[in-house]
């Protein structure tokens, strides 16, 4: 080896030739597509080695040797941790790696997003969903703040907010009522106020340490003084020590903080960009050192600890170009002329250095394996190819030992999903529901939908988009909506020669209720501002238009419930209709005084019975489902009309009026048999729906015929099926 060669003669030495070893390493080569999947080899191999499966070994002969310090954790949750095992760390952990260092730097970027005062509301939430925040306790029990951060993170998600005023959440309402509402049901009024003022006082400190302080900050002292009252705040009121490793990364933490306060710049003045910058920097020139007992248990070092020790079994991680040798091809500061002219090592020395160490390290072993990621962007180190090129001379056959790529996979979906058995508490719970016209419907087309959402009443977690959600949208026109025909209805008849004095009414509603939805008028804002005055415009003139040129209101928002009869069987039903109209409908067959149910949609989708295929009643669900697809407009007209008998299905329609750029309309019956479609059709039909949601022996099992319907579905990760 040509190094030795160099070295023994500068150092006039003669070499001793021995004995060259004659058993060679067992070696083995596998790939993983990133950490996650090497760690999970790990775990295999460990498992065969601790259980003996080539013969008895000591942990403390087997070493797992990670150049890159990131694999640690990785190696530690996903492969040690499985076994009853000793192990001991001997390398350090990057401290930007660690969770007190995540904290810090989710406090950085909510500064550098800020607004003013305002705090962009994604990266607050970051902020306080982080679990040394969330679980601060307050006396001594940590569940009132999760709930208080849930119901913030709650409130930022239904209002849409994009930024967050600290004050006003501070005493913000709904806050109040879920955090006295929790305490006071579990603590007793008198304990449970103490709770909550505790509660406001620590979310008023967090908001002090975590934001407040920092957005001011001019020096390092202060950057760091305000870190270390953090720091202090956690540790005496989260049960922190509990955290894996907290003692260690708290300690290096502090310690780094301490620099920045004692350094000598510590007071010079900057801007907030250049301070976290070197903060930034700071951090992450820092890593955890691990007392390492090499007494007992496995070995997990660095490559470099590797030095002169020898192991019988030996695991290398991260295998790859740029780690293994981890060199810098070119340094701008010392290029390679001068570091020769220097006499200092250059890069093939440094290359040379490596080699020997990896050569040593595999070569000592009596069993060695070589992990490494095979991704887009990694290839195998150089010394792995040598090794894999030298096995193939000796076997003769090329890619004889490239290894199966393994991928670290999350078993979410399910081949087969659940079928759910209903259980005394289900059947119970189902005999006291009110089924709703979107309940109704979710169980005919999905009855696994149903019980995630009306048994399980499991929510969609919806992810916080910087764009405005189109379920904001619906609720916005339909509060305009409602508030603009309360306030014509007061005139009498709405008359389509009105039309100009109930444009200016509909706009004020529409100025003031996007004044009260959105607090800051973003391009978006003002853009969908523009849209739903001209849409909405163009929706009530069509409306009135549509309507025979003159109707009146005689419901606005009004609910329902009912116990209604169907097949001999008394059933709870209930819903919402958005308006009630009396109307003189020229092209109605009855040609005038008919009631008609109004329904507002503004999704992308309408279900709606396919009135020309329906002759019978229907008792199959998955029938029901292609011809009936909605029984909402019939639920609402059963709702109605209730057991009245004076009231005929000929005096009743119901109709959907689609908010969107063509405005459309869709009236349940454009002609006569409305008593023949209600009462042979749609009730008895329902009446089978609703007997086969309460039969205890018909469990809820998924249907996913229709694939759109499951690629909408919130709970398809639950339910497993692949769309
Ligand atoms: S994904 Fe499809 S099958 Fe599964 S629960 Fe949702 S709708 Fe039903």
């Amino acid at each position: 080896w040509s190094p030795f060669v160099e070295l023994t003669k500068e150092l006039k030495l003669k070499p001793i030739k021995v004995n060259e070893s004659t058993s060679s390493p067992s070696i083995q080569f596998h790939a993983g597509v990133d950490t996650h999947a090497e760690a999970a080899v790990v775990r295999q191999i460990l498992k065969d080695v601790l259980e003996g499966k080539s013969g008895h070994i000591d942990p403390r002969e087997v070493a797992i040797v990670l150049p890159r310090e990131d694999a640690l954790m990785p190696v530690l949750w996903e492969a040690i941790s499985f076994f009853d095992v000793h192990f001991n760390v001997s390398m350090g952990y990057p401290l930007k790696r660690t969770p007190i260092a995540g904290l810090f730097e989710l406090i950085l970027r909510a500064q550098e997003s800020r607004q003013g005062s305002l705090y962009y509301a994604k990266d607050y939430l970051h902020v306080v969903l982080h679990p040394y925040i969330k679980n601060i306790e307050i006396d001594g029990d940590s569940a009132l703040m999760r709930i208080g951060i849930q119901k913030i993170d709650e409130l930022v998600r239904s209002k849409q907010l994009q930024f967050i005023d600290l004050e006003e959440l501070e005493v913000e309402p709904q806050l109040y009522k879920a955090v006295s509402g929790y305490a006071v049901s579990t603590h007793g009024r008198s304990k449970g106020q103490k709770l909550v003022d505790g509660f406001y006082q620590a979310l008023k400190r967090i908001h002090r340490l975590a934001f407040r302080n920092f957005e001011k900050i001019s020096t390092f002292r202060g950057l760091a003084e305000n870190s270390l009252a953090l720091v202090e705040f956690i540790v005496q009121n989260t049960s922190i020590e509990n955290y894996p490793f907290a003692s260690e990364f708290l300690g290096r933490f502090t310690s780094a903080l301490h620099e920045l306060r004692d350094a000598l710049f510590a007071d010079e003045q900057l801007a907030h960009p250049p301070l976290f910058a070197i903060f930034r920097h700071h951090i992450a020139s820092k890593s955890v050192p691990f007392e390492g007992t090499p007494l007992s248990g496995v070995q997990i070092l660095g490559i470099l600890e590797t030095r002169v020790l020898n192991f019988k079994t030996v695991i290398l991680l991260d295998a790859n170009e740029g780690v293994i040798p981890s060199i810098t091809p070119h340094d701008p500061l010392m290029p390679r002329p001068v570091r020769r002219s220097l006499g200092l090592p250059d890069i093939q020395e440094q290359e040379e250095v490596f080699r020997y160490h990896f050569t040593r390290l595999i070569k000592g072993a009596k069993n060695a394996h070589v992990i490494y990621q095979q991704n887009d962007t990694s290839v195998r180190s150089r010394f792995v190819e040598a090794l894999i090129w030298q096995a193939e001379l000796e076997a003769g056959e090329i890619g004889k030992f490239d290894p199966q790529v393994k991928q670290f996979y999350v078993g979410l979906s399910q081949p087969n999903p659940t079928v759910v058995q209903k259980s005394k508490e289900v059947k119970d719970l189902l005999n006291s529901m009110w089924f709703s016209p979107s309940a109704i419907d979710t169980y005919m087309w999905c009855p696994l939908r149903f019980y995630y959402g009306y048994v399980l009443r499991l929510k969609e977690h919806d992810e916080l988009k910087p764009e405005i959600q189109s379920d904001i949208i619906g609720q916005l026109v339909h509060e305009i909506l409602e508030k603009f025909y309360r306030r014509i209805r007061r005139f009498g008849k709405i008359n389509l020669s009105d039309f100009d004095r109930y444009a200016e009414i509909l706009e004020s509603e529409i100025n003031r209720a996007f004044a009260k939805t959105f607090t800051r008028k973003t391009g978006e804002v003002i853009l969908l501002h523009e849209l739903a005055r001209h849409r909405l415009r163009r929706f009530v003139y069509s409306d009135i238009e549509n309507a025979g040129g003159e109707f009146e209101i005689i419901g606005l928002e009004r609910w329902f419930s009912r116990e209604l009869e169907l097949n001999g069987r008394r059933f709870r039903l209930k819903g919402r209709v958005d308006r009630i109209d009396r109307r003189s409908v020229e092209f109605d067959y009855l040609g005038g005084n008919l009631i008609y149910i109004v329904d507002y949609k503004t999704g992308a989708t309408v279900q709606k019975p396919r009135m020309s295929k329906l002759e019978t009643a229907l008792s199959d669900r998955k029938e029901m489902k292609k011809l009936i697809r909605s029984f909402q407009l019939p639920v609402y007209l059963m709702l109605y009309k209730g057991d009245r008998t004076a009231l005929s299905w000929e005096q009743l329609n119901a109709e959907l009026l689609i908010v969107r750029g063509k405005d459309e309309k869709y009236a349940l019956f454009n002609s006569e048999n409305r008593t023949h479609f209600m009462e042979d059709i749609f009730k008895p039909s329902l009446g089978n729906l609703l007997s086969e949601i309460l039969d205890p022996d018909v469990p809820f099992e998924p249907d996913d015929e229709d694939k759109n319907y499951c690629r909408s579905c919130p709970y398809r990760i639950l339910c497993g099926i692949s769309v």
